[in-house]
């Protein structure tokens, strides 16, 4: 198929090029691998190639003159057991001197990157082999095999043909040569099998049959193996999507899955839809078991493998479910499209709009089952994949509600467990009219608020929010099965019975009356900064707290909403408590001295304490500070106040 016209010898030497310091880690681990699954080296120079006939005959959509060959595309497998050699030839899409040097030898990817990493911290040999099966690592697997590899391709639709070369030493070599029809063709030179590495003999006809079968087989080209007689295609070639589950082991699925997301682990979850009716199509999707790493940055690129009659018109396809799911891998196969499909086509479509609907249906309807049947596996989930649904509670108004029923918080009710709306309005207090949530940086800043005294001593649940995203959920989240979303930070707290409300009202108004003069001159000290002082119904041990007003947003809110513009700041309500013996006793030095020094000091004590204690910035720290240094040396007696 290929030949190679220049060599060591001729005039012009080839370019040397060193690989880039992470990939030459990953070959010295590859060359000295202990790793026991050496055969996976065939996967995946099989699914590279499978990749490339993809994007060829995707590309042959607008180009279709780029294939030509009689034949039609095609994995081919060459193996020569005097020479010691195996070669993997493809008809794909090839690739030019950039792309060579780019895609092998200079690009490490994110897993590579991770695995090395993870290499470095490691101390012995054997678990660095067992880790290799569980990283994806592409084209370099080959040197797990073989002492040297060549490759040879030619991008299609251009002239020149390309042959890299390497021993896998540091340092790869590229050259000009001829080759006649577009694609790559990689020629291991194999390690001997008698080392006594295990190696397998990947000359053997049997051995390599049997590893196309295990790891190939649904690979939609036919993967032929060259032989004497008689030339064998290897693999079912049947699209696994078409199959009865029943027929296809978790391990086929599992590769399929590799294949298609390059993800290196199993997934966590297979959806397999068969819909009939005004759209006819198959989807077999997965949910991934760990977030890649860039899924919540704005350059991730969702999307699902789209065939149109078994063949692959689109690799990503951005359009076949809304952006909160992109998580989600896996094909989708319609007879019912066009062949001739196209980007801009598809977004305005409305069949594509049919199958979107139908898959988020079958997505979440999956979800929702397994976080009934199987909680351990949806806390896995959940850990990965929740906040991209707290998205779509703000994303998509149609399907909220079923959103909403995937939601977990954490929550005063148990240390670790997450509830669920469901599982909250279940334990309801009896006469409790809200669903009541505290957001915060963490379970711990949550935990030791004041604003959660009230609620504690009545024994009322609060969910936790520690999430940025959650300010947003609570935004679009307004109640829950005709219970009100309410924050334990803002408005009045009225917990307990009605007869109980009314007389706390009663003796509160009274109180007020009291304590008058104090909060006014409290309100004149922190105008700037407290819309209005008032007594409060929600502390037990604290003197005072911050609260919102019902109609304001959050203070973590706020500033989120800062980060992205000129937000105006909002003031908010001082609460003191009336039973706290701080609060009790300046009270009274305010009444016999209405213009003692200590009521303006103590009013910037009270609200530096109330932002402390719910975790929030201090504005001026060093000043709050130079007033506890204050008070400290009142407390020592050093100095004292008239
Ligand atoms: P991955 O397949 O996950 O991208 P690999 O290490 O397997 O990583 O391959 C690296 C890149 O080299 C591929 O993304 C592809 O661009 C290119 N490549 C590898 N094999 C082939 C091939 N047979 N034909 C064309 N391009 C290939
Ligand atoms: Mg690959």
């Amino acid at each position: 198929m290929a030949k190679k016209k220049k060599t060591k010898n001729d005039k012009k030497s080839p370019d040397t090029f060193n690989f880039q310091a992470e990939v030459q880690q990953l070959l010295e681990l590859m060359i000295h691998s202990l790793y026991s699954h050496k055969e996976i080296f065939l996967r995946e120079l099989i699914s590279n190639a499978s990749d490339a006939l993809d994007r060829l005959r995707f590309e042959a959509l607008t180009h279709p003159e780029l294939i030509s060959e009689e034949g039609g595309l095609q994995i081919r497998l060459e193996a020569d057991s005097k020479e010691r050699t195996l070669t993997i030839h493809d008809n794909g899409i090839g690739m030019n001197r950039e792309e060579l040097i780019e895609n092998i030898g200079t690009i490490a990817k994110s897993g590579t990157r991770e695995l090395v990493k993870k290499l470095r911290s490691d101390e012995t040999r054997e678990s660095l082999g067992k880790l290799i099966g569980q990283f994806g690592v592409g084209f370099y697997s080959s040197f797990m095999v073989a002492e040297r590899v060549v490759l040879i391709t030619r991008r299609a639709g251009e002239p020149g043909a390309f042959c890299w070369e390497s021993k896998g030493d540091g340092t790869f070599e590229l050259s000009p040569v001829e080759r006649d029809v577009a694609g790559t063709s990689i020629t291991l030179y194999l390690k001997g099998a008698d080392e006594g590495t295990g190696l397998d003999d990947f000359t053997d006809e049997h051995v390599i049959t049997r590893t196309v079968k295990r790891y190939s087989d649904f690979i939609s080209y036919p993967i032929v193996l060259k032989s004497a007689e008689e030339d064998k295609t290897l693999n079912s070639m049947k699209p696994i999507w078409e199959r009865p589950s029943s027929e296809v082991s978790d391990e086929d699925y599992a590769e399929f899955y590799k294949h298609i997301s390059h993800d290196w682990r199993d997934p966590l979850e297979k959806i397999l839809q068969r819909a009939e009716g005004t759209i006819e199509y198959r989807a077999l999707l997965f949910i991934p078991e760990e977030a890649p790493f860039d899924l919540y940055y704005v350059g991730y690129e969702p999307g699902l493998r789209l065939y149109v009659k078994h063949v692959q018109i689109m690799e990503r396809s951005a359009d076949l479910l809304p952006r909160y799911l992109r998580f989600i891998q896996g094909v989708v196969d319609s007879p019912d499209l066009p062949l001739n499909v196209s980007r801009e086509m598809l977004q305005d479509d409305r069949q594509i709009r049919q199958i979107r609907k139908g898959l988020l249906k079958k997505i979440l309807d999956s979800l929702r089952s397994m976080s009934e049947s199987d909680e351990e596996k949806y806390l896995k989930f959940w850990r990965h994949f929740g906040k991209a649904l707290k998205e779509g509670v703000a994303d998509d108004l149609e399907n909220k509600d079923k959103l909403v029923e995937l939601l977990l918080f954490a929550s005063s009710n148990d240390d670790e467990k997450l509830a669920s709306l469901a599982d909250y309005v279940s334990r309801i207090k009896e006469g409790q009219e809200a669903i009541y949530y505290l957001s915060g940086e963490s379970r711990a800043a949550i935990e030791s608020s004041p604003h959660l005294e009230a609620f504690r001593a009545r024994g009322i649940e609060v969910l936790y929010l520690t999430d940025p995203v959650d300010e947003m959920v609570v935004q679009f989240l307004t109640d829950y099965k005709e219970k009100k979303l309410q924050s334990a930070a803002k408005g009045e707290v009225d917990l307990g019975s009605e007869a109980e409300r009314q007389e706390k009202k009663k003796e509160l108004d009274s109180k007020a009356k009291d304590f008058a003069g104090l909060m006014e001159r409290i309100q004149t000290v922190l105008d700037d900064r407290v819309k209005e002082v008032r007594l409060s119904t929600r502390l037990t041990d604290s003197p005072a707290c911050l609260v919102g007003g019902e109609e304001d947003v959050s203070p973590r809110l706020e500033k989120l909403l800062r980060q992205q513009g000129d937000v105006p700041t909002q003031r908010r309500i001082l609460e003191l408590n009336p039973l706290h013996d701080v609060v009790t006793a300046l009270k009274a030095r305010s009444d016999v001295n209405e213009k003692s020094e200590s009521v303006p000091e103590y009013a910037e004590l009270l609200y530096g304490y109330a932002l402390l204690a719910e975790g929030a910035d201090i504005p001026d720290p060093a000043k709050l500070a130079s007033r506890f240094a204050e008070l400290m040396r009142q407390g020592l007696g050093i100095s004292g106040d008239g």
